[in-house]
């Protein structure tokens, strides 16, 4: 029988939201175990596109309110943690791009007027020309305006594995979660039959937490699935691009970002209006035709003879959208010892981790001497999507 083990916060789901977490408890002086079923970031985190988003995006349709401005900040935070004196010490991790792009192809400048006017943009944005342009639009074909934002995209395996080393000994596979309950209440986890007790339990198994709540007896909070049929290619005609491409609505019709394979090539991954509901609906190879007449049109003098494609289906877990929901904030809900939630974005980890970390210090909870872990069984870390499907 493995033994029994005491902690202070036990936490499910290692993706970007647990393992941040797991790693400010721990900065903290709290005792930690995280539980893995799969891989280490290999659920959402992995096959995000990395963006540090300000809220940029969002100004677009005017969704970023004065009040919902948690996500303004993360650029930040997320910087500061890069270069090693900020909440987490993430030097090492490697950044992709200093900047995120918005390119509008055609003379839809007008359409960005109050988007220039929003306090999430306000002097935050700058018009580039000529060699401050993106690689991949340096051509003399090349029409349109450029705005460079001031959002990072860092290589999320990097970000994962350093989190993981952030995470010591207190990383868990397992698959089997039961509830531990002493007199009718939630106490702990059982893990593959492992007695797990904790201080507080923290659900951030991202598409798997509604199963979990399900297992544990609960049906609230209510999660939704929003899914996207992302396009992979990758190729030698590929340059660095990192950029939502404005169309006439209020979505960016395409969201490029590049990422290193491990063979040495760039690797393109677009989302943005065309992963989502029309993007959903056509199969793989027209999802492929339709990226591919997109880039020849927007981007004609980019040779995409030798590139392979493929496409990704892939669900964002999120709580339940109400009217009242906003998109830039990290979720959070409690119910006695049980915290559980979802960040919504990768750049809001941050946020996520904070809501915990409020909850703890509200309750007064505090870290209790604990006796060492034992060793145990470690998850693998993901592997991000171009190296299964374009290898
Ligand atoms: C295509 C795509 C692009 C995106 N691009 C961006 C972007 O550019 N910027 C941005 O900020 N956000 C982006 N996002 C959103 C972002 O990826 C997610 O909000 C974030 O990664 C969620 O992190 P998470 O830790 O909650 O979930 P996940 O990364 O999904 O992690 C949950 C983990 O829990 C594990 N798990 C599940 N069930 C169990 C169980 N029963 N027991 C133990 N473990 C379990 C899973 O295996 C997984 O490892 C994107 C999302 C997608 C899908």
């Amino acid at each position: 029988m493995p033994s029994v083990i005491s902690t202070d916060v036990l936490i499910v789901g290692a993706g970007v939201a647990g393992l941040w977490l797991n790693a400010r408890l721990r900065r903290q002086g709290f005792s930690t175990v995280l539980v893995e079923s799969a891989s280490l970031g290999g659920g959402q985190s992995v096959k995000s596109q990395g963006i540090i988003h300000g809220g940029a995006k969002y100004a677009l349709h005017g969704a970023l309110t004065g009040a919902s401005e948690a996500i303004a900040d993360m650029p930040r935070r997320w910087r500061e943690a890069l270069a090693g004196n900020g909440e987490l010490d993430l030097s090492g991790v490697r950044l992709l791009s200093e900047a995120h792009y918005l390119w509008s192809p055609g003379t839809l400048a007008g359409n960005l007027t109050s988007f220039f006017a929003s306090k999430a943009v306000r002097g935050r944005v700058d018009q580039v020309k000529g060699d401050q342009l993106p690689p991949a639009l340096q051509d003399k074909r090349f029409k349109g305006k450029v705005y460079r934002l001031a959002e990072l995209v860092v290589d999320v395996p990097s970000l994962i594995q350093r989190l993981a080393d952030l995470a010591g000994d207190g990383l868990l596979a397992g698959q089997t979660i039961e509830p531990l309950l002493e007199a009718g209440v939630l106490v702990g986890l059982k893990v593959d039959g492992r007695e797990i007790r904790a201080q507080r339990i923290v659900l951030s198994a991202g598409a798997g937490t509604a199963e979990l709540l399900e297992h544990l007896g609960l049906s609230r909070p209510a999660m939704q699935r929003r899914p996207l049929h992302m396009i992979i290619a990758k190729g030698p005609g590929l340059k660095p691009l990192y950029a939502h491409c404005l169309g006439g609505g209020t979505k960016p019709r395409i969201t490029v970002t590049t990422h290193p394979a491990a063979d040495g090539q760039w690797v393109w991954y677009m989302g943005g209006d065309i992963a989502e509901s029309e993007g959903v609906a056509r199969e793989p190879a027209e999802q492929i035709a339709t990226a591919q007449k997109e880039i020849a049109q927007l981007l004609p003098w980019i040779d995409l003879s030798t590139t392979q494609w493929a496409t990704l289906r892939v669900d964002r877990a999120e709580p339940l959208q109400t009217g009242l929901t906003r998109p830039d904030n990290a979720f959070l809900a409690e119910e006695g010892r049980l915290l559980v939630g979802w960040p919504t974005k990768l750049a809001l980890a941050p946020d996520f981790a904070d809501r915990v970390i409020a909850s703890l210090q509200r309750d007064g909870i505090q870290p209790q001497a604990t006796e060492p872990l034992p060793p145990l069984p470690k998850p693998p870390l993901g592997v991000p999507a171009w190296e299964q499907l374009l290898p």
